[in-house]
């Protein structure tokens, strides 16, 4: 498989016309094989347990269900659970990071993109912070707009990306944003950025991979970064 790819007719980006570069996180900025979005599945199973009563199976499952029918699990245990969100947050990204390496070449990469850099996440800015500060890469970024600044209504909802360029000031024709859940580009696509997917291959994450609304399909983010800031 190609490192990259430009979808038919779509030129290839070049970094002098990006005006603000929006990152998505999880799966992002670290690959899906650092393995550290199961540890927090993993401590969501076991707060629902908790919480509610449930045993694993049972607690994995509504986990799962919510997850797929809200965009977060959070969203769902807060519509149909009553949830406080702020307990769960704390909570289940409490997870281990002490094998988070940093990563000096998407350091690199990131440093050399002309343009403002945004993070725009599920997750919440704790979350964001730790895994950033990590990889050496937190000091790019002007906000993370997390999920508490979408009212803790998650990503496809095009409702936070309204109020993320309104609050920012960000142009979305002259916006990147780069995601491994190419459905969550469908709404970016729709208000007039240009859309990067992150190939990922988990179910959830490959939903809504065909059609316009993506741009741009690649498999390796550095790679993908280092083509375009050599353009
Ligand atoms: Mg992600």
């Amino acid at each position: 498989v190609a490192a990259m790819s430009n979808e038919p007719n779509t030129p290839p980006l070049r970094a002098q016309d990006v005006g603000v570069w929006i990152f998505d996180l999880d799966n992002t900025l670290y690959p899906p094989t650092s393995d550290l979005f199961p540890r927090v599945a993993e401590r969501m199973t076991a707060f629902i347990m908790r919480e509610y009563g449930l045993d694993e199976d049972g607690s994995h499952k509504l986990r799962r269900d919510l997850f797929l029918k809200y965009g977060t699990t959070l969203r769902g245990l807060m519509l149909e659970r009553d949830l406080d969100p702020k307990q769960f947050l704390d909570d289940v990204h409490n997870i281990d990071l002490s094998d988070v390496d940093p990563n000096p070449r998407l350091n690199d990469l990131i440093t050399a993109l002309p343009g403002r850099k945004l993070i725009f996440t599920n997750g919440s800015v704790g979350h964001a912070s730790r895994i950033m500060a990590k990889l050496g890469i937190d000091h790019h970024f002007e906000t993370v707009f997390d999920i508490v600044a979408s009212d803790y209504i998650p990503k496809p909802d095009p409702g936070p990306y309204q109020v993320l360029i309104q609050q920012h000031g960000i142009d979305p024709t002259h916006a990147v944003m780069i995601e491994d859940m190419a459905k969550n580009l469908v709404p970016a696509h729709a208000m007039g950025m240009t859309t990067v997917w992150l190939r990922n291959h988990r179910d959830w994450a490959i939903d809504g991979s065909t059609g316009d609304h993506i741009h741009h399909s690649i498999d390796h983010l550095e790679d993908w970064l280092e083509t375009v800031v050599n353009g």
